[in-house]
C-alpha cells in the first residue's frame, strides 16, 4: 500500500495537480483506495510496473543506462509499466511494448538506445524521453504473463 501511494504521488501528481478543485485538497496519505482511484489514469494504473514482473531485467537495464549516462532514463525506468509482449514469436526474443504501439513509424522524436548487459541484448525505443519500448534478445529467461 505504501508503495502504491508513492507510485501515486510521483507518477501522477501532475494528473491530480490539474484535476484537483480548489475545495478538494486530496490526502494521499490517508486517501481511501477508492477516493484515490478516482484521481488516476485508469489505463496506465491496470499495467503491471516492468521492476515487479522482472526484477533482474530492470537492474541490469538500470545499471546500463547510468553506464551510458541516460541518467533521466534510469530514473525513468523505475516507474516503466508493462504493456504487451512484441509477439513475434521468435526464441530468443522476449522484446515487450511499455507503451502503446504508434500507428506507423515513431516520430521525430524517437532514438534508439543500445546497451551493453552482461547478458543478451538490451535495446530501448524511446520518444520524447519516454521508454516506448523494450527489445530483450538472447536474454535468460524472463517470468512469463501468459502461456
Ligand atoms: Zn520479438
Amino acid at each position: 500500500m505504501s508503495e502504491w501511494v508513492s507510485d501515486l504521488r510521483l507518477g501522477l501528481a501532475s494528473i491530480i495537480f490539474h484535476r484537483r478543485r480548489s475545495a478538494y485538497v486530496p490526502d494521499l496519505d490517508g486517501a481511501s483506495e477508492e477516493g484515490a482511484g478516482r484521481l488516476c489514469d485508469m489505463s496506465k494504473m491496470e499495467r503491471p510496473l516492468m521492476r515487479e514482473l522482472f526484477p533482474d531485467l530492470v537492474a541490469d537495464l538500470i545499471a546500463c543506462l547510468r553506464e551510458e549516462g541516460e541518467e533521466h532514463l534510469a530514473v525513468s525506468a523505475w516507474d516503466v509499466r508493462f504493456y504487451e509482449e512484441c509477439g513475434c514469436g521468435d526464441d530468443f526474443c522476449q522484446s515487450f511494448y511499455t507503451a502503446e504501439q504508434p500507428d506507423g513509424a515513431y516520430g521525430p522524436g524517437h532514438r534508439c538506445v543500445p546497451l551493453i548487459p552482461p547478458r543478451g541484448d538490451l535495446i530501448l525505443d524511446v520518444v520524447d524521453g519516454r521508454i516506448m519500448f523494450v527489445e530483450v534478445l538472447h536474454y535468460p529467461k524472463l517470468p512469463r504473463l501468459v502461456s
